[in-house]
């Protein structure tokens, strides 16, 4: 199964893909990530990203596609994958369209979470990750259970994306909807538009995805 999970910064997007990982066995691709590793790992394409993300632009299509695709050819995303923070713009759905169809793969469920503005900066400015095993946490919506300490793995190492401001946030929601939210009209006319209430609780919101998927 292959699923897009489509929404502003802070809708809970990678916190449910997570989930999906574990109930489903699906890959979770999160472009960001995929960026921000290919930044710390250095290298021309790295700086070149790095640039353009500190500025709070886009990649080039071109570019996202194909580190897309090359990582669903990889075999562990047999069970079929979630991409989070792909496509943001018509432009990259209709060239991610093209590159899934030349593998002779297809989109099942493109998910919107819908969320007020109002809710979303705080979301981004108070989540951070667990830095040794990536699980995200909130300040106020989601603590570990003991203070300072991983629910996870017990690391007591934190990190914080240094692009989850109050300024750039706002900058990103404005992009949100000026040049992703015209995507949502395009997956409508391919039938595969799905939309949950993301300003329900996290298992709430779960519930309303898995009720989706089982169709
Ligand atoms: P995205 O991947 O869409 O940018 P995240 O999944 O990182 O968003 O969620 C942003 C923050 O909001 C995280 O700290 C997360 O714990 C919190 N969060 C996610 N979903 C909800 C929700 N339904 N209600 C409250 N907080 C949430
Ligand atoms: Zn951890």
């Amino acid at each position: 199964m292959n699923l897009i999970l489509l929404g502003p910064p802070g809708a809970g997007k990678g916190t449910q893909a997570r989930r999906l990982e574990d109930t489903r066995g699906l890959v979770q691709l999160s472009t960001g990530d995929m960026l921000r590793a290919m930044v710390a790992e250095g290298g021309p394409l790295g700086q070149q990203a790095k640039e353009i993300m500190a500025a709070g632009k886009l990649m080039p299509d071109e570019l996202m596609v194909d580190m897309i695709a090359e990582r669903i050819s990889k075999s562990d995303v047999k069970n079929g994958f979630i991409l989070d923070g792909f496509p943001r713009t018509v432009a990259q759905a209709e060239a991610l369209d093209k590159m899934l169809e030349e593998k002779g793969l297809k989109l099942d469920h493109v998910i919107e979470m819908r969320v007020v503005d109002d809710a979303l900066v705080e979301r981004v400015t108070g989540r951070y990750t667990c830095a040794k095993c990536g699980k995200g946490y909130h300040d106020v919506f989601e603590k570990p259970k003991v203070e300072g300490v991983c629910d996870v793995c017990g690391s007591t190492e934190f990190k914080r994306r240094a692009d989850d401001n109050a300024e750039t946030v706002t900058t990103r929601l404005a992009q949100y909807h000026q040049q992703t939210a015209p995507i949502l009209p395009y997956y409508q006319g391919r039938g595969v538009l799905k939309t949950v209430d993301g300003m329900a609780d996290i298992d709430d919101v779960t519930k309303e995805i898995e009720a989706i998927l089982a169709g």
